[in-house]
């Protein structure tokens, strides 16, 4: 779990250590001391929201100190690596600043400089709001790392359907999160998380294996026409040297043809690194299908479409809900359909939650359809009996 507890009188860390985990208080107190002559010297005392052994880690120095719990303490512990790629990711001006800070905190002679112990009072000191997000979102990064080991990550999968007969073509991989402790996590949330730093590189990895996995299952169910997964990847993924490699053995493995596996990117693919651009084309190229997902809500222009091929586009669900009251909307996304025609494009629009939007969008030429009037995201099982009705 991403808690770690200590017994009273047992050391958190020592002076000279390298750096591996910085921890958030979350109740007790702890010591902090650097050696002097060979006799530990307290610095300060910690305690509930605090943030301890965050220089090691952030600039790979030894640590400078030893802490140790004077009470029952309880911490989040952050790894190195949540800390250390926000640091390389910084703007450099400001990874200069913080070394520059770094170092001379470090050469600062704590024991004079500081002669009195701060002794908090029991309660916990007030920290800014952005303080508490950010402790909040550092909490969340580690209870999810520890909930990718603990299997509590799971793909729901949601139909997708011909817009016209409303048959089930294929279904849509969505990541869940269960957590003990905070119950269903928004995947909306979590993931924007994850994929800001490279845990999403894991916790997709295992999606597609789960997703194709499961494909393959619903595939001998329904011998009479082929299935497709929808699988979101985000750029970070596609980074990765052997994406298209570990792809490519997942489908074998499952024996699924590389057609059944859809690729689902937004428009920052275009935006951030070349190489995961570079890897989307192998893939295509490779008979993997490609769909610009939340179409219409990016800020980028529409000329990479000039360079880039996609095989389609997911028309965001704002679009959807607005179809029926809005006028101008019904213009942009009829637009939106007649273009991805022109450009040879399969069409998906989600967020269909009536009746009365699916005939709207019945007469306005949309291919696939997603949205709750169809089916919500289901765990496994639950598909399984949907497809043998
Ligand atoms: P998305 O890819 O745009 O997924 C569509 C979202 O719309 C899903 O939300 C889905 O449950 C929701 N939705 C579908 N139909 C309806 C409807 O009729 N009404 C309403 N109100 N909502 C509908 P969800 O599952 O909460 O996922 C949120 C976002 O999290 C996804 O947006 C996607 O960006 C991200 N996400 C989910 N799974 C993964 C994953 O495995 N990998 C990555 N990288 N991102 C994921
Ligand atoms: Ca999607
Ligand atoms: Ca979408
Ligand atoms: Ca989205």
């Amino acid at each position: 779990s991403a808690l770690k507890h200590f017994q009273i009188g047992e050391t958190i860390f020592s002076e000279g250590d390298p750096g591996e985990w910085a921890y958030i208080i979350e109740s007790g107190r702890v010591e902090v001391a650097v050696n002097v002559d060979g006799q530990p010297f307290p610095l300060r005392i910690l305690t509930t929201g605090d943030v301890l052994g965050e220089m090691a880690v952030m600039d790979t120095a030894p640590r400078s100190a030893s802490a140790k719990a004077i009470e029952e303490t309880v911490c989040v512990a952050i790894s190195s690596h949540q800390i250390s790629e926000r640091v390389q990711d910084a703007d450099p001006v400001v990874q200069l600043l913080m070394k520059t800070l770094l170092h001379r905190i470090r050469n600062t002679p704590q024991v004079t400089s500081s002669p009195h112990l701060r002794i908090p009072n029991g309660k916990a000191p007030q920290s800014p709001a952005e303080n508490d997000q950010v402790l909040d979102k550092m909490r969340l990064e580690s209870e999810l790392r520890a909930a990718l080991d603990n299997q509590q990550l799971r793909p729901h999968y949601q139909p997708l359907v011909n817009i016209h007969t409303c048959q089930v073509l294929g279904f849509e991989a969505l990541i869940r999160w269960f957590s003990p402790t905070r119950g269903h996590v928004s995947p909306g949330e979590f993931t924007s998380i994850a994929e800001e730093t490279s845990l999403i590189i894991p916790i997709g990895r295992q999606t597609l294996k789960q997703a194709c996995r499961d494909l393959a299952q619903l595939q001998t169910m329904s011998p009479d026409r082929v299935l497709f997964m929808s699988i979101n990847v985000a750029p970070r993924q596609l980074a990765e040297a052997d994406f298209l490699a570990e792809l490519q053995a997942i489908i074998d493995r499952y024996k699924l043809q590389a057609s059944q596996v859809k690729l689902e990117v937004t428009e920052r693919v275009f935006m951030e690194d070349p190489v995961a651009l570079k890897t989307l084309q192998c893939c295509r190229q490779a008979g993997f299908h490609i769909a610009l997902d939340d179409f219409g809500t990016g800020f980028s222009s529409l000329n990479y479409l000039t360079r880039f091929e996609v095989d389609g586009f997911k028309i965001d669900r704002a679009f959807v809900r607005e179809i029926i009251t809005n006028p101008r909307t019904q213009v942009l996304l009829s637009s939106m359909l007649t273009m991805a025609k022109g450009l040879g494009m399969q069409t998906v629009v989600e967020g269909i939650e009536t009746l009365e939007q699916l005939k709207m969008l019945q007469r306005s030429g949309c291919d696939i359809g997603q949205g709750y009037l169809f089916g919500k995201p289901l765990p496994f099982r639950e598909v399984q009996q949907l497809l043998n009705k």
